[in-house]
């Protein structure tokens, strides 16, 4: 059954030729070229040439890597399309050598039922550059208390159910949500946060909220949630996952449930990963996101559960905002950073560079994965396979401005700063969805 969606395109024809082909599943960590014909993998090895018609790339001195897949993608479709849309997100995201996305469902309509579902599936289907799926709500209108129909909305193709943006408030609405997702043989996604704890927050809580004066989120909020949703999930013998883990308490609690058997699976975001609460010094309103950026020992911690697998994956949380809701005052400005196009230049020259995690690692977290986590076949660069891969150029500098962003929104986190990581070639599903070549 289908679980994304994209529109057509002529099968790729390309050779990319002796670049650093790093594909973890099958082992491969080496100088070759890669034929891709009919938009599968025709051949791999060394002197391959190019049929007719066949686009050549030089990939010498560049990454060819299975391509990524984005559990956590905010479309802003339907509703807020001056934000995004599924053409500038999917673009965004093919841009950043992404080959598949999968939106969450606070949308206006919220997609909690088959029919918002089925639309969205279709203007996939006309506007996607790659692949794109989508989550369908656990409660109706994200209200908190109807579950949807998760039978209905998983045969409509909903990859999970998540209510995200909103966490399920009580333990018995999380007890309920579990038993039905059982049935449907999905998962539930959580934004784990207790709301009391929550309140007013602005920042992460720590001597860094003290001394700019604004309310602390504390770790709490998001542990003591974690806690209890994993304790249910354990009590049902249910799937979760939780979603954009910020906290070394969370990840305590993720590794207790994993050692016990729990059916647990979690995601971090680059932003997390690399980023701590002492750059809200500078009151930028796009560092300002939910979770916040938390205290150096927690992105430490993050850092270590990603290079272990506890954390499974590497998302995104894009969360595209217009610019006159983001170029207000730090305590006006809503949650969320844009992040598709600049995620794994961020973390392959924040971590990778700097011995933190190595490339295969990274690779493992980015595509073979959050895709098993969707169903999806993982990327690989093997004989035979469709093409999802994408080529990068790792000593080409750009600088994140609204112009060379491919997101219709440009509140990132990093914006202003200059990269050495582009992608040069993104074919998704055996189509060419993006190309930057010198
Ligand atoms: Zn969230
Ligand atoms: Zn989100």
């Amino acid at each position: 059954m289908e679980r994304t969606w994209c529109k057509s395109a002529p099968a790729a024809e390309v050779l990319v030729k002796g670049g650093r082909v790093v594909d973890p599943e099958a082992g491969v960590d080496a100088v070759q070229d890669i034929l891709i014909s009919k938009g599968k993998v025709a051949d791999s090895g060394k002197g391959l040439k190019p049929g007719k018609g066949t686009t050549v790339v030089d990939a010498g001195g560049m990454l060819v890597l299975p391509g990524f897949v984005d559990l956590h993608t905010h479309l802003r479709t339907p509703g807020r399309e001056d934000e995004e849309d599924i053409a500038s997100g999917s673009a965004a995201a093919a841009a950043g050598g992404y080959v598949a996305v999968f939106g969450m469902a606070n949308t206006d309509p919220v997609v909690d039922t088959a029919t918002v579902l089925r639309g969205l599936a279709e203007t996939a289907r006309a506007d996607a550059v790659i692949p794109v799926g989508f989550f369908a709500a656990v409660t109706r209108g994200l209200a908190g208390e109807q579950l949807t129909e998760m039978g209905e909305l998983g045969a409509a193709g909903a990859v999970a159910f998540s209510d995200d943006g909103r966490p399920l408030a009580t333990a018995a609405l999380i007890r309920r949500a579990l038993q039905y997702v059982k049935v449907s043989g999905r998962f539930v996604a959580v934004h784990a946060q207790d709301d009391s704890l929550f309140k007013g927050g602005q920042m992460h809580e720590g001597p860094v909220s003290a001394r700019l004066g604004l309310t602390g989120i504390p770790s709490l909020c998001e542990s003591l949630d974690v806690s209890r949703t994993l304790d249910i999930a354990e009590y049902e013998d249910a799937a979760v996952h939780v979603c954009h883990v910020s906290t070394a308490a969370s990840l305590a609690a993720i590794e207790r449930a994993k050692s016990a058997g729990v059916k647990v699976t979690a995601e971090v975001t680059p932003h997390h990963l690399t980023l701590n609460d002492e750059a809200i010094a500078a009151l930028d309103p796009n560092l300002k996101m939910n979770p916040p950026l938390r205290a150096e020992s927690d992105r430490k911690a993050l850092v270590a559960a990603l290079k272990s697998g506890l954390v499974d994956c590497v998302a995104t949380d894009h969360a595209p905002h217009a610019s006159e809701e983001k170029d207000v005052p730090f305590e006006e400005a809503p949650f969320g950073t844009i992040g598709l196009d600049t995620a794994f230049a961020v973390l392959y020259e924040e971590l990778v560079k700097v011995k933190a995690i190595d490339l295969a690692t990274l690779v493992t977290r980015m595509s073979t994965a959050p895709a098993r986590l969707a169903g999806l076949r993982p990327p690989s660069l093997a004989k035979g396979a469709v093409a999802d891969l994408c080529v990068i150029d790792t000593k080409a500098p750009w600088t994140v401005t609204s112009e060379t962003l491919q997101s219709r929104s440009s509140n990132s986190a990093w914006l202003g700063r200059r990269f050495e990581t582009r992608v040069r070639l993104t074919v998704a599903a055996g189509r060419v969805a993006w190309q930057d070549l010198a």
